[in-house]
């Protein structure tokens, strides 16, 4: 008892000692008043960051960061105690450098919907310039740039106003600064104790060293992605259960929603030439991709994670190669570019790689693949062949992928558009002019395939959707997102008459299917059983096109997809109600 009393008094003479010498030394002041102003700056730039996060992105924040970002920037403000006259300068790079970061979080956050950091990374990696340049002027409006400006303008102002500023040192900044310390302490002791990585968790979180963080992240799971696609762990006893030579078209289509095919019941005729066909086609009505990001959602798509939880085992391309299966890539979409990014790391190891859009600069459509296609069959008549064509599909922005003559949807005022304003209609028009085109596609890559007369199919799915103003609010998918337009995918499989010959079992098992519900990261398995491959413990309860197949809990965003979305959707209540 006594002891407890003796620290205090200490620690309290000792404390009104350090003040009373602080009063009468002007550098030390300066230097504390430096040092409490810089975290202080940084702490509001951070809140401001999040209050945009909040607000234009998620309409929830992450965690804490306010709290638990503060004891960083007291070790990242902290040289400013040793700098000596340098200090000043210290503090105004800092400040600048978090006032550029800042800035740019609110551009993308009005601009876009989204914020530095994953999302934004993968763009820059997975995208071209042109694609960058498409994606900027798809959505750069006057009040964007010029509310960016304005911020750093008012930044600057009271930057400079706040140096100038001379005040005498008073006990009650002390006591506000321990009053902070104590919930950020707890707060920060919290996330040490709750996450695996503490130091992971502070530097993703905040403003500082978010992108920093997240391009080395990225980076590292590239290259652990092609570490393992370069020697795979494959599966034991793989092998091919059928010798004929079947021929697999995968066909991988880009941000196109389920609830704009009317193949799926949407009210507008944008699935004709599908919907012809309908029984001959198996359409899954259930389906949803895993992420909202492309090369993360094919990652997931095309390979097998292993069950002990230490990253990848293989890919399907790995599977395929080692069977004697001969494999291509081609892809219409655009390459940053000779480096990788996750999506054609995937597919670097398959026998021939062909990028569509360096040989064809006049324009991106998809009509580049049918012909693509149709000049390599001939080389692979006798043999077991996969082709993965990846489309440009529904990519903005939406009027550079299709042809003037599928400029089909231009109503302002019908039952879909009614409610939406004139630009907002006008993008939904674009969108559905590209599922139109995106329907003739597939419908015409069907056609080739059935002219080769051989055991074939044609399995088309997207890596993603894409809302389009279902909420009102936005046509921007995000990795945080939970909207289900975000993840709900269509999924087609169209078998040749001579494949339904050969394996009837598996064509009536998938059938049965059809409606099940279905997460595209377990795709691998069901191409694998489609390609007639087995190896030993072959997980069938996770393959689409099996009765063995066993629904599982589908999680989006880490939540319970089933959960939130009970029932299925529809259209009719969707549109009919006003949405902008
Ligand atoms: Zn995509």
């Amino acid at each position: 008892m006594l002891n407890i009393a003796a620290v205090w008094h200490n620690l309290i003479v000792g404390c009104s000692r350090f003040f009373a010498q602080l009063r009468n030394d002007a550098s030390a002041l300066a230097t504390l008043r430096c040092l409490g102003l810089t975290v202080a700056f940084l702490t509001f730039l951070n809140l401001v960051d999040n209050l945009c996060l909040y607000y234009a992105v998620l309409n929830k924040t992450i965690g804490n960061p306010f709290l638990q970002s503060q004891w960083f920037y007291l070790l990242l403000a902290a040289p400013i105690a040793f700098l000596g006259r340098a200090a000043r300068f210290y503090a105004i790079l800092i400040l600048l450098l978090t006032s550029l970061i800042v800035g740019c979080d609110i551009f993308l956050a009005l601009a876009f919907s989204t914020r530095i950091g994953s999302d934004i990374v993968e763009v820059i990696y997975a995208s071209s310039h042109t694609e960058l340049g498409e994606f900027t002027v798809h959505f750069s409006r006057w009040e964007i740039w010029s509310g960016s400006l304005l911020f750093l303008l008012v930044l600057a102002l009271v930057l400079w106003f706040a140096c100038r500023r001379r005040t005498a040192f008073k006990p009650v900044f002390a006591l506000l600064a321990l009053a902070l310390a104590l919930p950020c302490s707890i707060d920060s002791l919290r996330l040490a104790v709750k996450e695996p990585k503490p130091w992971d968790e502070i530097l993703r979180r905040n403003v500082v060293t978010e992108l920093f963080f997240c391009f080395y992240h990225y980076r590292e799971q590239n290259l652990e992605l092609k570490n393992a696609l370069q020697n795979p762990r494959l599966p034991s006893r793989l092998q091919r259960i059928d010798n004929g030579d079947i021929l697999g078209i995968v066909i991988i289509g880009e941000s196109v929603s389920r609830s704009h095919m009317s193949l799926f019941g949407y009210p507008r005729p944008t699935s004709p030439r599908l919907t012809a066909m309908r029984n001959e086609l198996i359409v899954f009505d259930n389906v949803i991709s895993s992420f909202a990001q492309t090369a993360v959602s094919l990652m997931r798509v095309f390979t097998i994670i292993s069950d002990r939880s230490d990253g990848i085992n293989c890919s399907l391309v790995n599977l395929c190669s080692n069977t004697g299966f001969y494999t291509e890539f081609i892809s219409n979409q655009y390459r940053w570019g000779t480096s990788d990014n996750s999506t054609s790391l995937i597919f670097r190891s398959v026998d021939r790689r062909e990028f569509l859009t360096e040989t064809n600069t006049r324009g991106s459509t998809d009509a580049n693949i049918i012909p693509a296609l149709q000049q390599r069959l001939p080389a692979v008549a006798n043999r077991p062949a996969v082709f993965f064509l990846h489309l440009i599909g529904n990519h903005f922005s939406y009027n550079r992928r299709y042809p003037e003559s599928f400029n089909r949807f231009k109503q302002h005022r019908d039952d879909i558009t009614q409610n939406l304003s004139h630009e907002r209609a006008r993008i939904l028009n674009e969108y559905d002019n590209a599922i139109l085109y995106n329907d003739t596609v597939i419908a015409d890559l069907i056609e080739k395939v059935r002219a080769t007369g051989r055991p074939a199919f044609v399995l088309y799915f997207s890596d993603h959707g894409e809302p389009v103003f279902e909420d009102g609010v936005t046509n921007i998918r995000h990795s945080e997102s939970t909207s289900r337009y975000v993840y709900e995918v269509p999924m087609i499989l169209w078998l040749s008459p001579q494949y339904k010959a050969r394996f009837p079992r598996l064509a009536a098992e998938a059938a049965a299917n059809a409606a099940k519900p279905y997460q595209t990261n377990d795709l691998t398995y069901g191409l694998a059983a489609l390609l007639r491959l087995s190896y030993d413990a072959f997980p069938d309860h996770k393959n689409i096109f099996s009765a063995s197949y066993r629904p599982r809990p589908r999680y989006i965003a880490g939540q319970d997809y089933d959960r939130l979305y009970p029932a299925k959707d529809d259209f009719k209540k969707l549109f009919g109600k006003k949405a902008d």
